[in-house]
C-alpha cells in the first residue's frame, strides 16, 4: 500500500513550536496570555478591516456566542444555509432556537439571494420574523455578499458569517468573515491554517467582542469574589494554542498560494476529462483561499461513487461534499426553502487532497489514479455495449 495522502492536513511553519515554548518558559499555560493577545492582532492585522477579534476555543463556539450576542433566544427561528457543515446550524440549536434552512446557487454553492428572500417572506407571512441569518463561505468560496447583505439590511436581520473554511478569502477587495454583522473563523487542524483546535469571533462593532471575551470567560462580573449575573461559558483559546497560531500567522500567505496551486494544478489536469469539473470562481469579485479543492462529476460514464472508491483504494483521503443539513437525520422535519440545488451537488461533488504540504509526487499520484478510474469506466461502458 502506498503512503496515504491526507485531504488536509496540519502545516507548521516552523515557528510554532517557539511560541510554544515561550508559554512554557514563562509559564503561561492559561487561558488567556499573551500569546492569545498576540494571535488576536495579528488576525486584525490580517483583515484590514476596522474589526476586533476574540480568540475562542473553536469556530463552533465562535457561532454559538454569535447567536448569544444578538438574543437568540428558545422559540425563534434562525435562517441557515444548508449545504455546510454541521457546526454552522448545530449552535441555533444549542439556544433551543429553530433553524430554518435555504438552499444554495450554482455559482458559488452558498446561499442562494433568491430562495433566502423567499424564505424571508414565508417565515414572516407565518408569523415569524427570523432573529439572525447565518451565510457560510464553503470551501473558501465567498457567497454572493453584495446581494445578501443588501437583503439582511433592507429586513433588518443580523447576518453571523461562517467563515470558518474561508480565512484570507476576499469579495470585492474585502477579506470573507468582515462582512456580516459578526463574522467567525475556525483553527481546527483540517482549516488552511490551525491551532490544534481553536477559533475567532470578528466584528466591526467592539463591544459584541468586549462581550464575548466576557462571556467566553464564564460572565465573570468586577468584584473579589466570583459573581456573575449571566450565563457564562468557559470558550477563551489557551495561551498555548495561541502560540501555535501565532506561528501559523507568519506562514498564512504562503498557505492561500499552496492552496490555490493545488487546485490550479487540478484544473488543468483534469481539463481534458469530460464530466470532470472544477469549482471555480465565477467572476473577477471571487478570491477563494481554495480551502479544499472540489470537482464536479457529472454528464459522464463514470460516477462520482467510482472515482471516489478508486481513490480511497490507493490510499488517498477524499471525500463527497457537506450532506446538506434538509437532508440530515437530525433536521428532519425542519422548515427548508430550496429547489435541490445542494442535494445534486452533494451526489455529483467530490473532496480532492488539497493540503498546503502536498508534495507535486501527490499531486500527480492523485490525478494519475482519477484519470485512470476515469478511463477505465470509460472503456469497460463502451466494452459492454
Ligand atoms: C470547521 C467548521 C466549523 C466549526 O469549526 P470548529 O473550530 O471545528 O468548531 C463551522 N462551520 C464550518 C463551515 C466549518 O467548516
Amino acid at each position: 500500500m502506498e503512503e496515504k495522502i491526507w485531504l488536509s492536513s496540519p502545516h507548521m511553519g516552523g515557528r510554532e513550536s517557539g511560541y510554544v515554548k515561550e508559554a512554557f518558559d514563562t509559564n503561561w499555560i492559561a487561558p488567556l496570555g499573551p500569546h492569545v493577545n498576540g494571535f488576536e492582532q495579528d488576525l486584525r492585522a490580517f483583515l484590514q478591516e476596522e474589526v476586533e477579534v476574540a480568540a475562542l476555543s473553536s469556530g463552533t463556539a465562535a457561532l454559538h456566542l454569535a447567536l448569544v450576542l444578538l438574543g437568540v433566544k428558545a422559540g425563534d427561528e434562525v435562517i441557515c444555509q444548508s449545504m455546510t457543515f454541521a457546526a454552522s446550524a448545530n449552535p441555533i440549536v444549542y439556544q433551543g432556537a429553530v433553524p430554518v434552512f435555504v438552499d444554495s446557487e450554482e455559482a458559488t454553492w452558498n446561499m442562494s439571494p433568491e430562495l433566502l428572500e423567499l424564505a424571508i417572506h414565508d417565515r414572516i407571512r407565518l408569523g415569524k420574523k427570523p432573529k439572525a441569518i447565518i451565510v457560510v463561505h464553503l470551501y473558501g468560496m465567498p457567497a454572493q455578499m453584495d446581494t445578501i447583505l443588501s437583503i439582511a439590511r433592507q429586513y433588518e436581520i443580523p447576518l453571523i458569517e461562517d467563515a470558518a473554511e474561508a480565512l484570507g478569502s476576499v469579495y470585492n477587495g474585502q477579506q470573507a468573515g468582515t462582512f456580516g454583522d459578526i463574522g467567525i473563523f475556525s483553527f481546527n487542524g483540517n482549516k488552511i491554517i490551525t491551532t490544534s483546535g481553536g477559533g475567532a469571533l470578528v466584528s466591526r462593532n467592539a463591544e459584541y467582542v468586549s462581550k464575548a471575551r466576557f462571556l467566553a470567560t464564564q460572565a465573570l462580573d468586577t468584584a473579589p469574589h466570583y459573581q456573575h449575573s449571566q450565563i457564562g461559558y468557559n470558550y477563551r483559546m489557551s495561551n498555548v494554542c495561541a502560540g501555535i497560531g501565532r506561528g501559523q500567522m507568519e506562514v498564512l500567505p504562503q498557505r492561500i498560494l499552496q492552496r490555490r496551486n493545488n487546485f490550479n494544478f487540478y484544473k488543468k489536469a483534469f481539463g481534458d476529462i469530460p464530466g470532470i469539473r472544477c469549482m471555480e470562481e465565477p467572476g473577477p469579485a471571487y478570491y477563494s483561499n481554495h480551502w479544499l479543492t472540489t470537482v464536479l462529476i457529472e454528464g459522464s460514464q463514470f460516477t462520482r461513487e467510482q472515482i471516489r472508491l478508486a481513490l480511497i483504494r490507493d490510499n488517498i483521503d477524499c471525500r463527497p461534499l457537506w450532506k446538506p443539513m434538509h437532508l440530515q437525520p437530525v433536521f428532519a422535519g425542519t422548515p427548508y426553502y430550496g429547489n435541490n440545488t445542494s442535494d445534486r451537488l452533494f451526489e455529483a461533488g467530490l473532496c480532492l487532497p488539497s493540503g498546503s504540504n502536498l508534495t507535486e509526487n501527490d499531486l500527480n499520484r492523485v490525478v494519475g489514479r482519477v484519470r485512470a478510474a476515469a478511463a477505465i469506466e470509460a472503456n469497460v461502458l463502451t466494452d459492454h455495449h
